[in-house]
């Protein structure tokens, strides 16, 4: 690979414009040279001067002039896509959730396994967020002592009316909570409580909010509140209680405005704003690794670890019981 990395971008929605955006006028050292939508209008239009926009997803990844592949589309195309790109062996960036069952993760390790070296990061761009990063630091500094208790909550303004459906807290949104969990606590999930408190009246039609509780190996506890109609704005939140201490992260943005009505502190409309460095810093890591024909960050095995977390959230809804996780060996690409 030469000093510019050539992407293909495969879905050109929110996401797929939002990272086209950066990794145009952002980013150094990387250029979008393919995209593909199912919609071949949108791709056009998101296409970047030069790129070649290609009718299907295999035939981008194909292409010998695409080095490495971004997948933006919906999750339940991820899985083919994801194999598709391992089989042409090159580095692929895959947004959450990484497949959309437990077969389809197992699918996804085995043909990395196989292939013999990590070519996949997942798309939890909170590990690269700086708050975030902090507060592991303190946690792995020891000075507080072991973490016994995580309180996260995920709080969005809206959800689109219809598109976004009663299990998608616990499917869609919940794995970012799951995955930031393992991260900051070093620990992995062995079971998942969901309790549902009286509905909120601004989510028509929506079990909204939802109340997890994520039971970790080390016997720490972790309670997630997920709100995704709350109005005020995009509320990410979390705290970690430990022996001698707590810490948290620190409100976003942190420029206070003091005027005649008080004192006060915006708060992010949306994901692109609260994490836009994040998103910046996950692509300069992946761009650095891929050019290497490989992948650091988040893996295959960590958005495996998510989708059974999703997947035990989801039947602990129905059975209203404790349901285990259980994950199997880790391979040893994975250490
Ligand atoms: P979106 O606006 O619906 O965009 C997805 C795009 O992919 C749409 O244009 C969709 O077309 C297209 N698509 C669907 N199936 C495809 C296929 N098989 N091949 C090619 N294109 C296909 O959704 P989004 O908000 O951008 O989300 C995309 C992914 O990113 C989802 O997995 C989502 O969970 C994830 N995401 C992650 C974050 C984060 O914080 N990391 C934030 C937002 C979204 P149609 O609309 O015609 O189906």
């Amino acid at each position: 690979m030469g000093e510019i990395l050539k992407v293909g971008v495969i879905g050109t929605g929110m996401i797929g414009q939002d990272h086209i955006r950066r990794l145009t006028k952002v980013l150094s050292g990387v250029a979008v040279v393919a995209v593909n939508d199912i919609d071949p209008k949108r791709a056009a239009a998101a296409a970047p001067a030069g790129a070649k926009v290609f009718d299907s997803a295999d035939a981008l990844i194909a292409d010998a002039n695409v080095e490495a592949v971004i997948i933006c589309s919906w999750g339940p195309a991820h899985e083919a896509q994801l194999l598709a790109a391992i089989a042409a062996e090159k580095p692929v960036f895959c947004e959450k959730p990484m497949t959309t069952s437990e077969a389809a993760a197992l699918k996804v390790i085995d043909a990395e396994v196989a292939f013999g070296r990590r070519l996949v990061q997942v798309g939890f761009m909170r590990r690269f967020d700086a708050d975030y990063r902090r507060l592991k630091a303190v946690i792995d500094g020891g000075t507080l002592g072991t973490p016994l208790m995580y309180h996260s909550a995920h709080r969005n303004a809206s959800v689109p009316a219809g598109l976004y459906t009663s299990d998608m807290p616990l499917n869609d949104t919940l794995v970012h909570d799951a995955d930031i969990s393992r991260f900051l606590l070093s620990d992995e999930v062995s079971g998942v409580e969901v309790r549902l408190p009286r509905r909120s009246s601004q989510g028509v039609d929506l079990r909204d909010p939802t109340f997890v509780l994520l039971h970790m190996a080390s016997g720490a506890l972790v309670d997630v509140e997920i709100s995704v109609n709350i109005g005020y704005g995009y509320d990410i939140r979390g705290e970690v209680s430990c022996e001698q201490g707590v810490a948290r992260l620190p409100e976003r943005p942190a420029t206070l405005v003091r005027d005649a009505h008080g004192v006060r502190q915006a708060i992010p409309e949306d994901w692109r704003e609260r994490f836009i460095e994040a998103y910046d810093q996950e692509f300069r890591e992946w761009i650095v690794a891929a050019k290497t024909g490989t992948a650091t960050g988040p893996s295959t095995w960590d958005g495996y670890a998510a989708t059974l977390v999703a997947d035990a959230a989801l039947r602990a809804v129905e059975s209203g019981a404790f349901e285990p996780v259980r994950m199997r060996d880790k391979p040893a690409i994975y250490n």
